[in-house]
């Protein structure tokens, strides 16, 4: 097709021209691993760092969407290998700030969790105010979310659903407690929180 000649395939991990997505860098996520003190079991399907942090960086910041449908198999793949999670989980995406969602045209997170055809409840947002967490340490980062995460009343999971906490990348895992306090102060049972990767460099894939 013309449109691979003016604008080659090129893979978002390592930069390899001719495909889509190369098989070295999609062999770098693998089953869910746990991921130490988060509070919530946390699993992970990578680790933050090479090709696989260029692979979500691609997706998240640089307009590369098709990569929803690579990671939401992934995603649909690790679900029933989740302990205590049960048959059938409830999605539900960490939010995006609103701005960085319109930006890259919808949550990048609820497009994963689409993508990979269990049920999804997109019942989390960020109020006004939250400043990106990107730069901020630990400590910072919790102040900066605490009180700052809120519902979605008109994107509730059902009331007894098992519920699975779906992000792109856990690092310090303060988002990730903050989602799952909220979910619970509204009465939801959370069973697990699976991120795409982790900065946590425990993760054995690292
Ligand atoms: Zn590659």
């Amino acid at each position: 097709m013309l449109i691979n000649l003016l604008f080659p395939p090129r893979c978002p991990g390592c930069g390899t021209w001719g495909v889509r997505l190369c098989a070295r860098c999609a062999a770098l996520f693998g089953p869910p691993v746990p991921v130490p003190g988060v509070g919530p079991p946390v699993f992970a399907l990578a680790a933050y760092a090479g090709a696989a942090r260029e692979l979500v960086l691609a997706f998240k910041e640089r307009g590369r969407r098709e990569l929803a449908a690579v990671f939401g198999a992934l995603v649909a793949a690790a679900l029933p290998e989740l302990p205590g999670v049960g048959p059938d989980p409830w999605l539900v995406p960490a939010p995006s700030r609103a701005s960085a969602a319109r930006a890259r045209g919808g949550s990048h997170v609820l497009g994963v969790a689409r993508a990979s055809g269990a049920s999804t409840a997109p019942a989390l947002a960020f109020a006004r105010g939250v400043r990106d967490s990107v730069r901020l340490d630990g400590a910072s980062r919790q102040a900066n979310l605490a009180g700052r995460v809120r519902l979605v009343p008109d994107h509730l999971p059902p009331p007894k659903a098992s519920l699975v906490l779906l992000d792109d990348v856990v690092t310090t895992g303060s988002t990730a407690r903050e989602c799952v306090a909220v979910l619970k102060a509204g009465g939801f049972r959370v069973s697990a929180v699976l991120t795409l990767t982790t900065a946590h460099r425990t993760h054995p894939h690292g």
